[in-house]
């Protein structure tokens, strides 16, 4: 017989377990026998084969393609210098495979070890008692404990089943859920069998208790998984946006290399010399490692965003994160600590505190407090700590507190939902049988018919229910989540709807304090153009007084929808709703999210939505980026999230937010940087070919700075912390483009032009000092030449030095500006003088670059360039600050958008 045809109990003993779980002590030997709970990835790509892919990637096979050109050239014309050439290019090759391949590994051990950050806990009964540990450590003939939200994390047979559902789309691709029980089966296969749970599907409803049967590879998801699902999850739109841009670069430096090549030829200049300048020319322009730095600087953002307590679990969103317009938070636990404390009550039809109810309060208030310790979720772990929903911790407390400690056997439930806003559970008591309900005053007060006031069971009458919703709104006006309490007893004649006709027992109102960080954040999201829209399930006053106490609401009318009144809107009603500056939407269901993100994009806003039940997930896979709680939520809610707060802080969204910033002001920099020093790498040419001078740099010397010196501060420049001015700045606009005007204006048009007048007064400095009259020729292998060019070339690194601390800043001036944190930019620029002074003062540097050792005149000639490049920077940054500043305050990013489109 299969393990689905036996008996709960002979399941259990099938698998050398019992009631109690296993003992500790067989663990380890499980263990060793089975192996840890994990899949294997068995089709992982091979290290080599990524190696390789470095090597022939597209802007590798342009360069693969002019080293053979340079060679073929010269087998036909030797002696010209083209295998030079060649032989650099492949080294460029190597270089450039090397640093991309490096660059991955860092980005993927980024990534590895962020997925380590959240170890997956699952709840088992071990030795009798219930405890946490990591789903790795499952062995057969552990009794796992589950319910609704969780994911099933081995194969297991249920022991008992309790309203289960469970979503096998996973496995068998149906996407309804299917209710589940522990009788045994008569079915054929294992997976259809009712009493099986499949590693990899999840609980959608209910609770279960199940004998885990078999795990890791031996599951039946382990043995159709093939590969493993990757955090990698395609390209984002920045990254497409730098394919694109890089394809399109790639493709100018072909036709600047042809268009060199037919100048050259005009101007009659010799085909071979002019052949190699072309070929050097699109080998400088290729930018090789834009999108390798791109990746990286992803994935530092996103290390960066875990030590801020935000995980990101797919890359791309960094980005999205970046553009965020609104973020649709939920209260309890984001915004608010989450620790509840019961500060007042509503009993006998009057307010006191808990330590008012005196001595008698057991027995005045007997049902009150035993439906306070008796309905509720939790579960004692290791036999003392109470584990579950903190504010039923505090109502289980405070019966303690007033000596209430029965533990009536639960014999039924029907658990709490999000839109039915309550729960009740069903007791065997000495009495008899109790329904005990706890819930929203709204849902429990339509179905009590009568109400406990001193002693005595008084009808409920129209005055009493008015009574209980004024006591309702005086607690929620002080910030207080409230909770209705009812009990009745049951027998034998109750009809089908137990929770009907029931006793009202009290209002209990819950301080949950809001989280202190919580303010500064929210004004840190007005001052960034980032709206805050509160959607909770709580009730209005409750939620409009949190949200004042936070400054989220400010104004004295600010607009409150409920979800009563979501559902009547339309959705263009909605989107004119959701103009307004101060907006809270409260009792409203996980369904009802979803309208709210589907209205707020359809007004072109790029959306954050927090969620942490089953029924979040589809409003946060709809969401641009949905985020689930890292200590709250349910894995239903974290697998369908592309970003889980570690410590569920609302605070961390926003540090991601502003990380994720970071990441596309960084590739500007990277950027800026780099095209900067193309211009001094063209002007030498043109002025060689218009005015007839030596060629002040030769092919090689510009290889060497864009594919040597240049390199590493870039990418420096690519993994820069946030800047502080980053969130007062309005949200980017998704459309905006990488590369704009301004940014080509500041690179070619301003710091390149300087960088090409040190570069052109350094060569003509070293020129006019040996007495070299304007027309006269000088032969490649002069000195002098020689000396002409490496001054030339020093020029550029120098200025290019100073063009890096500059670049860090696109407004800020250099004062204002901290020079020494960046640790890379730092160890780049030591890598760019040790390279420069290898080039000038080594006899291979010399020889293979075509340069001279200077003398002390040509630096000290150089360095008041690069002040003035300072000084000419400062001053157009002053002026832009000055007369075209970034806006600095921007009131409501949905009216300003909305406007626009
Ligand atoms: P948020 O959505 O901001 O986290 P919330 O926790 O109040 O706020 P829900 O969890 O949807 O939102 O709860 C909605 C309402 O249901 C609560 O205001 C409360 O009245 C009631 N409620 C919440 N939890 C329970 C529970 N465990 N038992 C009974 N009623 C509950």
């Amino acid at each position: 017989m299969k393990i689905h045809h036996l008996t709960p109990e002979e399941a259990l003993d099938s698998l050398g377990s019992g009631p109690n779980g296993l003992a500790d002590t067989t663990i380890e030997g499980r263990l060793r026998e089975f192996g840890f709970n994990r899949l294997e990835e068995t089709r992982k790509k091979s290290q080599w084969l990524l190696f390789a892919g470095e090597f022939l990637h597209f802007f590798a096979l342009i360069l693969w393609l002019a080293a053979g050109l340079a060679f073929f050239a010269e087998s036909q014309q030797p002696g010209e210098g083209m295998a030079t050439l060649g032989y650099a290019i492949l080294g460029v090759i190597a270089i450039n495979g090397c640093f991309s391949f490096w660059q991955r590994v860092q980005a993927e051990q980024a990534i590895a070890a962020l997925r380590k950050l959240l170890p997956n806990q699952v709840k088992v009964v071990r030795d009798g008692a219930l405890c946490r540990i990591l789903a790795d450590e499952l062995v057969p003939g552990d009794l796992l404990v589950l319910q609704e939200g969780d994911n099933v994390p081995a194969d297991c047979r249920l022991l008992e089943a309790f309203n289960l559902r469970v979503n096998n789309s996973t496995i068998t691709g149906e996407s309804l859920p299917k209710g589940r029980d522990a009788l045994p089966s008569a079915a054929e296969d294992l997976a259809q069998s009712r009493n099986i749970l499949l590693a990899g599907t999840s609980v959608v409803a209910g609770e279960a208790k199940a004998v885990v049967f078999a795990t890791g590879m031996h599951t039946e998801f382990g043995k159709i998984a093939h590969t493993l699902k990757t955090t990698i999850k395609g390209q984002s739109p920045l990254q497409r946006q730098i394919a694109r841009l890089s394809r399109f670069v790639a493709l100018l430096a072909l036709l600047l290399g042809a268009a060199f090549f037919l100048i050259g030829q005009a101007i009659g200049l010799s085909f071979w010399e002019n052949f190699m300048f072309a070929i050097g020319i699109i080998v400088a322009n290729v930018p090789e490692g834009l999108l390798p730095t791109v990746t990286l600087a992803l994935a530092m953002a996103t290390q960066r965003m875990a030590k801020r307590n935000a995980l990101i679990r797919n890359l791309p969103s960094v980005e999205t994160l970046g553009s965020t317009t609104v973020i649709c938070t939920d209260k309890t636990g984001t915004l608010t600590q989450n620790r509840m404390a019961v500060k007042q009550l509503f009993l006998d039809n009057r307010h006191c505190r808990p330590d008012e109810l005196g001595r008698d309060s057991l027995r005045h208030h007997a049902e009150f407090l035993a439906c306070a310790a008796l309905c509720h979720d939790l579960k004692r772990v290791e036999g003392q700590h109470l584990l579950g929903d903190p504010m039923e911790v505090a109502l289980v407390n405070l019966a303690h507190d007033q000596g209430m400690r029965v533990a009536y056997p639960k014999i039924g439930e029907v658990p709490f939902d999000t839109d039915r806003k309550r729960m009740s559970t069903l007791h065997d008591t000495p009495a008899g049988k109790r329904l005990y309900c706890k819930g929203a005053l709204e849902m429990v007060l339509p179905l009590c018919s009568q109400i406990a006031v001193a002693d005595q069971i008084l009808p409920l009458d129209d005055a009493g229910r008015r009574t209980l919703q004024d006591a309702l709104q005086t607690m929620a006006d002080q910030g207080l989540r409230v909770l209705a309490l009812a009990h009745r007893p049951l027998t034998d004649s109750v009809g089908a709807d137990p929770e009907a006709a029931m006793i009202f027992s009290g209002l209990v109102g819950l301080e949950d304090p809001p989280r202190p960080e919580v303010a500064d954040a929210i004004t840190q999201c007005r001052i960034a153009g980032i709206k805050v829209i509160m959607v909770t399930g709580d009730h209005p006053h409750t939620a409009v007084a949190i949200a004042r106490q936070i400054g989220l609401v400010q104004s004295d009318h600010p607009k409150v929808i409920t979800g009563d009144r979501l559902k009547k809107l339309t959705p263009s009603q909605l989107q004119l709703a959701l103009d307004a500056p101060e907006i809270v939407f409260a009792r409203v269901g996980a369904d009802q999210k979803m309208h709210i993100v589907e209205a707020l994009q359809r007004k072109r806003q790029v959306v954050a939505v927090t969620g942490d039940g089953v029924n979040d997930a589809p409003a946060l896979k709809k969401a641009d980026i949905g985020i689930a709680m890292g200590l709250a939520s349910t894995d239903v809610a974290k697998e369908a999230a592309d970003m889980i707060l570690l410590d569920d802080n609302f605070a961390s969204i926003v540090a991601a937010i502003e990380e994720g910033r970071a990441v596309f002001d960084n590739i500007r920099k990277f950027l800026t940087y780099i095209l900067t020093s193309n211009v001094p790498e063209v002007i030498p040419y043109l002025a060689f070919v218009l005015f007839k001078i030596p060629l002040p740099l030769t092919i090689l010397q510009i290889l060497a700075v864009d594919l040597g010196t240049d390199m590493l501060p870039a990418l420096g420049l690519g993994v820069e912390k946030p800047d502080a001015a980053a969130m007062r700045k309005p949200p980017r606009s998704s459309q905006e483009s990488l590369i704009d005007w301004r940014l080509l204006a500041r690179a070619y048009g301003f710091l390149g032009l300087l960088e090409a007048a040190a570069a052109m007064a350094a060569f003509f400095f070293v020129l006019n000092a040996a007495g070299w009259d304007y027309g006269a020729s000088l032969p490649r292998h002069d000195p002098l030449y020689l000396r002409a060019t490496t001054a030339c070339l020093t020029a550029i690194i120098v200025m290019q030095i100073a063009n890096v601390f500059l670049c860090k800043q696109r407004q800020r001036g250099l004062l204002a500006t901290p020079l020494l944190d960046n640790r890379l930019i730092l160890a780049g620029v030591g890598v760019e003088i040790a390279l420069i002074l290898a080039i000038v003062y080594t006899p291979w540097g010399n020889l293979l670059f075509g340069t001279a050792p200077l003398g002390h005149e040509v630096w000290l000639f150089t360095l008041p360039f690069a002040l003035g490049l300072l000084i000419c920077e400062e001053l157009r940054k002053w002026l832009v600050r000055r007369f075209a500043p970034f806006p600095r305050h921007v009131k409501s990013p949905v009216l300003r958008r909305s406007r626009r489109c």
